[in-house]
């Protein structure tokens, strides 16, 4: 089975108006010919000068995050999935490890976000990733399984169709520190028996990224396994070489 290379750059909360129209120029014109399906992910209020940026690029943009509401309403502070969809958004990142940790968002929250950006029309990158203490004591087989059970068990495998799924081990997330190639394949092929065991078809089309420390000198090995479909990029996304370097990757 062959699923398309998905390169995805989380901004995290980083840039300007400046800085991102600048990246995002650069990005677009070295990724011409890119093989890697790219998709940038910068904070909100950068949202609509990456989208005009791109024009009619095959670049796509997506939210870092969603409200857990599905209709307007009174919640301050609060960006829902009908308006980054509104604002040109095709993708929303749901459960990436910072705002589970530091946001607390609860395995069933980011159930519901993953839902709600289904409904507003976006493809959720549903990241699941175990910390190092929960590897090194033998917990990340279930861990990684209660993350992708708790959205299995609210919306059904189906709601897997139009997804992209995100390992992330939490270790590796900004620290410098890669899973190895065989790490991060050893944890996407758990992830998908998982959903194969419950749908075949589903599981074979599922893309999943590696997300974690992911540079242009690893992303060759780790892409190159054959449950690895890319990668979703932290910081290396701030940097047009390194993240066009990074979608080079793709075969
Ligand atoms: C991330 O933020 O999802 C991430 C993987 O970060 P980094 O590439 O910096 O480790």
């Amino acid at each position: 089975m062959t699923r398309p290379t998905i390169v995805a750059g989380n901004w995290k909360m980083n840039g300007s108006v400046a800085m991102a129209e600048n990246l995002t120029e650069e990005i677009a014109a070295g990724a011409k010919d890119s093989k890697a399906k790219l998709i940038i992910c910068p904070p909100f209020p950068y949202l609509d000068a990456v989208v005009r940026t791109l024009g009619d690029s095959e670049i796509h943009v997506g939210g870092q995050n969603l409200a857990d509401q599905p209709d307007a309403g009174a919640y301050t502070g609060e960006v829902s999935g009908a308006m980054l969809r509104d604002i040109g958004c095709w993708y929303a990142i749901v459960g990436h490890s910072e705002r589970r940790s530091l946001y607390g968002e609860s395995s069933e929250a980011v159930a519901i976000k993953f839902g709600l950006a289904r409904d507003a029309g976006l493809v959720p990158i549903l990241c699941v990733g175990e910390t190092l203490e929960q590897r090194e004591s033998g917990q990340m087989e279930a861990v990684l399984k209660a993350q992708l059970t708790a959205v299995i068990d609210m919306h059904g495998v189906d709601a897997l169709q139009d997804a992209i799924l995100a390992y992330e081990p939490v270790w590796a997330i900004g620290t410098g520190k890669t899973a190895s190639p065989e790490q991060a394949q050893q944890a996407h092929a758990f992830l998908r028996e998982q959903v194969a065991a419950q749908n075949a078809t589903i599981a074979n089309v599922l893309p999943i990224l590696y997300g974690g420390s992911v540079k242009p000198g690893n992303a060759p090995e780790l892409f190159a396994q054959t449950d690895v479909d890319g990668g979703l990029i932290g910081g290396a996304s701030l940097k047009a070489e390194d993240f066009l370097g990074i979608a080079s990757a793709a075969s």
